[in-house]
């Protein structure tokens, strides 16, 4: 039996319900499907990690309904307010000191005193958290390493026997995973994933933002692998000219001909067009018995940077 359910108020009610009894559940947000587990509960966190094939020193980030959720677990200091107040809610994720006491698995945060939070927008995720009553993890619901999903039916294709449901929630919006801000120390902010909210909008306002590597004594981000969001078939990068055996993943009007198969993540150049159609495209890429997955140059700042992010991890080589 297909676990796709549509999103109506008793789906709700019993996606809750698996939740509060340590059972995963699969729901949209505006960036990507997340893998949702109570945050509070070490067996169902251990669960997420099994179901998804994740290196337990990969941090999870935990999903609260509001900023006021979000102070309960975390230090939220000023600059974390002013983003907080001016992002959430939406495709901002912060790293913060953890408050002590605070109920989240150590599994979670993989043992570290910061912790990943983020308030989604998603209608149906914040009916989801607020049913709940307690802080949810939910990474993205794909096995690890793997293409992020954006609609209900890659979550069922990929983790469908992992998971009690799958709240359908259409399209993801954004189609990016969040972007991660480090604030756990005090100065500058660090940009640690780009992501669905673009570093202009958060320079703004923080003034700008460190790279992970700037300062010997600040923490990468654990998580963030070379090799990621791949499929299966090989990825290259800034192709402009295509070979008959290669799927063309384009973009903009001026497509080079010959390709086996292409799908243009926007015809029109627009970025967030071709962000919400990336993982989906790449998974028709993907299938569609090509050798080779070729990719036009995605060019620009804005959410031009996470999509070449996302692009130079799953043209990396494999582990
Ligand atoms: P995902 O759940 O796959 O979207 O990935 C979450 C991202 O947040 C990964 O890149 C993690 O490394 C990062 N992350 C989660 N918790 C922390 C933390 N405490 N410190 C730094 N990065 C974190
Ligand atoms: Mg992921």
């Amino acid at each position: 039996m297909s676990p796709i359910v549509p999103p109506d108020p008793p789906s709700i009610r019993e996606a809750a319900e698996h939740l509060c009894s340590g059972r995963l559940v699969a729901f949209p947000t505006e960036t990507v499907y997340g893998l949702g587990a109570d945050a509070t509960d070490d067996a169902a966190v251990q669960s997420v990690y099994r179901a998804k094939g994740r290196p337990a020193h990969n941090p999870l980030i935990v999903h609260v309904a509001d900023i006021k959720a979000a102070g309960r677990l975390v230090d939220l200091d000023e600059r974390s307010l002013l983003l907080a107040k001016a992002f959430w809610p939406g495709p901002l994720t912060l790293v913060l000191p953890a408050r002590s006491g605070n109920p989240v698995s150590r599994h979670a945060t993989a043992g570290l005193a910061t912790l990943a939070i983020r308030v989604p927008a998603h209608p149906v995720a914040q009916a989801l958290l607020r049913q709940a009553g307690r802080p949810v993890v939910a990474p993205s619901a794909n096995p690890s390493g793997r293409i992020s999903p954006t609609t209900a039916r890659h979550v069922a294709e990929d983790l469908g026997h992992a998971v009690a449901m799958v709240l359908d929630g259409g399209v993801c919006q954004v189609g990016l995973e969040s972007t991660v801000i480090g604030l756990a120390e005090p100065g500058r902010a660090t940009l640690l994933r780009p992501g669905g909210l673009p570093r202009q909008e958060i320079e703004a306002i923080l003034g700008p933002l460190a790279a992970p590597g700037d300062d010997p004594d600040r923490p990468a981000s654990p998580g963030m692998l070379a090799s990621h969001y791949a499929p299966a078939a090989p990825v290259r990068l800034d192709a402009s000219s295509v070979a008959p055996d290669e799927a063309l993943l384009a973009f903009g009007p001026n497509v080079p001909p010959g390709a086996r198969s292409t799908f243009n993540l926007s015809p029109t150049g627009n970025l967030a067009e071709a962000a919400a159609n990336l993982f989906a495209m790449l998974r028709l890429a993907d299938r569609s018995g090509a050798a080779r997955i070729a990719v036009m140059p995605i060019e620009g700042q804005g959410l031009a940077e996470a999509i070449r992010d996302r692009l130079r991890r799953a043209a990396a080589p494999r582990h």
